[in-house]
C-alpha cells in the first residue's frame, strides 16, 4: 500500500481552511481531473483522491477525527472506513448538476407497483377472511420467460454500443465541454439485442395476465386500510424483482351495527313497561342472537357493554365490544285499554287528575 498523502495537500489548502475553501478547492480540482476532460494517465487515480479528500474534509465530523487521527486504517479507502463512500461518480454529480457519468449498462429494475381496491362487510373484517381478487399486470412473458428471444434463438451483442450499453457524447455544460455518457437508444442499455423476437411478446419478454388471487384478509382493518402484498405487483426486468400490490379497503355500512374503532354499537328500542319493570331481551350480535338483561328502572341512553362482541383487533388480538343502546320509545297509538292503564298509571304517579 502506497503512503496516502495529507488530504489538505491534495486539496492544495491549508488546516484552517473553511468548508468554502475546501468546496472551491474541490470544485476546481475535480474539474482539471475529471477522467472525462483529462486523458492523461493516472487522471482517474488523481480524481479519486481529491475526491476522498474532499469527502472527508467537507463533513465536520470525519474532518474532526482526520485532524486528530491522521489516516485510519491502511485499507486504501479513508471513505470505505468511514462508510458510505459510494464511487466518485455521486460526489461529481452532486456538484456539475447531475451529469450522467455512470451510465452503463441498465441493471435489474424493480416492476411497478399496481392498486386495486376491495369492498368488504363488516363481518369479514370483524373476523377476517379470504378474499379473491382479479388483477391485470405485467409477468415474464409465458413462451420466452422474459428473455425475448424466440425459443432456440440467442440475443446478440449491440454492434452501436459494441455490448457497453452506454454511448459517449461530447456536450456543452457548464464548465465547458464534457463527455456525456449516456444508455445506448438501440439496446435500451442492455448491450444485446434481440435478432429473432420470440412471436408472444414481439420482443418485449413481458405480458399481461388477468389474475385472480386469494388474499388473506387480516381482522381488525377498517374503510381507508391499506395492505401490501409484497411482489404482487408488476414483474421486474433484468431480473429486478416485482413490484407490490396495494389493495385499498372499503368497508360496506352495515344495516343495524355502527363500528368505532374496534368496538360495534347497536340501537335498542324498548318500552316504558321494559324499562320500568326490567326484562330480558334478545339482540343480534355479530355472533347471532344473544341475551341481554334490562334491570327496572333503566333510563334511555343507558348502554350495556357486551364484551369480546366487536370486531377482531388488528395488531394486539382479542375483540372489540358490542355496546348496546337503550332507547326509550314512547307509544304514539294506544288502544282503548292501554289508555285506561296509562291513565290509572298517570293517577297513581299523581300527575295527573281523574277526567270526569
Ligand atoms: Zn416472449
Ligand atoms: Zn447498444
Amino acid at each position: 500500500m502506497t503512503t496516502k498523502r495529507d488530504y489538505y495537500e491534495v486539496l492544495g489548502i491549508d488546516r484552517n481552511a473553511t468548508d468554502e475553501d475546501i468546496k472551491k478547492a474541490f470544485r476546481k480540482l475535480a474539474f482539471q481531473h475529471h477522467p472525462d476532460r483529462n486523458n492523461d494517465a493516472g487522471a482517474t487515480d488523481k480524481f479519486k483522491e481529491i475526491n476522498q479528500a474532499y469527502e472527508v474534509l467537507s463533513s465536520p465530523d470525519k474532518r474532526a477525527t482526520y485532524d486528530r487521527f491522521g489516516h485510519v486504517g491502511d485499507d486504501g479507502g479513508m471513505g470505505q472506513g468511514f462508510g458510505g463512500f459510494g464511487g466518485f461518480g455521486d460526489i461529481f454529480d452532486a456538484f456539475f448538476g447531475g451529469m450522467n457519468t455512470t451510465a452503463g449498462r441498465q441493471g435489474p429494475r424493480q416492476g411497478g407497483s399496481l392498486q386495486t381496491s376491495v369492498i368488504l362487510t363488516l363481518e369479514e373484517v370483524a373476523f377476517g377472511c379470504d378474499k379473491e381478487i382479479k388483477i391485470s399486470r405485467i409477468e415474464n412473458c409465458s413462451v420466452c420467460r422474459g428473455t425475448g428471444s424466440k425459443p432456440g434463438s440467442q440475443p446478440v451483442r449491440c454492434p452501436t454500443c459494441n455490448g457497453s450499453g452506454q454511448v459517449r457524447r461530447v456536450q456543452q455544460g457548464f464548465f465547458g465541454r464534457f463527455v456525456n455518457v449516456t444508455p445506448c437508444d438501440r439496446c435500451n442499455g442492455e448491450g444485446q439485442v434481440i435478432t429473432e423476437p420470440c412471436p408472444q411478446c414481439r420482443g418485449s419478454g413481458r405480458e399481461k395476465f388477468n389474475r385472480t388471487l386469494t388474499i388473506n384478509i387480516p381482522c381488525g382493518v377498517d374503510n381507508g386500510s391499506q395492505l401490501r402484498l409484497t411482489g404482487e405487483g408488476d414483474a421486474g426486468t433484468r431480473g429486478g424483482p416485482s413490484g407490490d400490490l396495494y389493495l385499498n379497503i372499503s368497508v360496506r355500512r352495515h344495516e343495524i351495527f355502527i363500528r368505532e374503532g374496534d368496538n360495534i354499537f347497536y340501537d335498542l328500542d324498548i318500552n316504558f313497561a321494559q324499562a320500568a319493570l326490567g326484562d330480558e331481551v334478545e339482540v343480534p350480535t355479530l355472533d347471532g342472537q344473544s341475551m341481554i338483561k334490562i334491570p327496572a328502572g333503566t333510563q334511555t341512553g343507558k348502554l350495556f357493554h357486551m364484551k369480546d362482541k366487536g370486531v377482531g383487533r388488528l395488531r394486539s388480538g382479542g375483540r372489540g365490544d358490542e355496546i348496546v343502546r337503550l332507547k326509550v320509545t314512547t307509544p304514539e297509538k294506544l288502544t282503548k285499554e292501554q289508555k285506561k292503564l296509562f291513565e290509572e298509571l298517570a293517577q297513581s304517579l299523581g300527575t295527573k287528575k281523574q277526567k270526569k
